[in-house]
């Protein structure tokens, strides 16, 4: 069967041989998902690593959170948009593990020690069906085994699709999230007094992270942080 498998791979190989999803350049023996130049220049977002109580995400977010790290900077055509494209709407979510193994380790430590339970941005559930997978669930399963933390996926419900935040007010923003996003009843219980951790691909103006950070708080947890794969600046 080995054999037969890898007959099958390399025929898939000489096929369909993998390109880097950026610049579309044929992909070298090790190499998964980026060609060596595109993964040496992704913009990665250091200062959010190194302090994740101070930094300008922290502050989009009005200081609601405990700790905000973001792993890499997003704009439209970067080779992050690429990834992040790729991870929503060409079925890889694998991308999220990948991420995890190449770039979390300058959080391992303090995420680790202080978190209590992961937990991701729903999706509607008519938008996971169409999609058929949420992009955010392999990132979250790596970091919980790497972090032996809990992650559970429906601490919080999406109730409502929202539209994009981006060219809204302050207040628009804050009114159109109204009754977005509930606490699961069944979930309650299990978060009382802990620190979460949320997830999101893209952090835009912030607006979604702080209504589930309000809410969170208002249901009896202790702190939020957050960790997202890019931040737009
Ligand atoms: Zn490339």
């Amino acid at each position: 069967m080995l054999t037969l498998s890898k007959v099958f791979n390399s025929i898939c190989y000489t096929i369909f041989p993998p390109t880097c999803l950026h610049c579309e350049e044929l992909l070298r023996s090790g190499e998964e998902y980026l060609y060596f130049s595109c993964y040496a220049e992704l913009p990665l977002n250091n200062g959010s690593w190194i302090s994740p109580q101070q930094n300008n995400i922290r502050d989009r977010l009005d200081q609601e959170v405990n700790m905000a790290t973001s792993l890499f900077f997003y704009t439209s055509d970067n080779i992050v948009q690429s990834l992040i494209h790729h991870l929503k709407y060409k079925d890889l979510p694998k991308i999220g593990a990948w991420m995890v193994d190449h770039f979390v380790f300058p959080c391992d430590s303090i995420y680790s020690k202080s978190i209590d339970l992961i937990t991701s941005i729903p999706l509607h559930p008519k938008k996971q069906k169409q999609r058929g997978y949420n992009q955010l669930d392999k990132f979250c399963e790596r970091l919980s085994k790497r972090w032996d933390v809990q992650y559970d996926p429906e601490v919080l419900i999406r109730k409502k699709h929202s539209t994009s935040q981006t060219k809204k007010s302050k207040i628009e923003r804050l009114k159109s999230l109204e009754g977005v996003f509930e606490i699961n009843a069944s979930k309650r219980k299990n978060i009382q007094k802990k620190h979460i951790l949320i997830i999101d691909d893209v952090i835009t103006t912030g607006s979604t992270i702080k209504s589930v950070t309000y809410l969170l708080k208002e249901g009896g947890v202790n702190d939020v942080s957050i960790l997202s794969m890019s931040v737009v600046f």
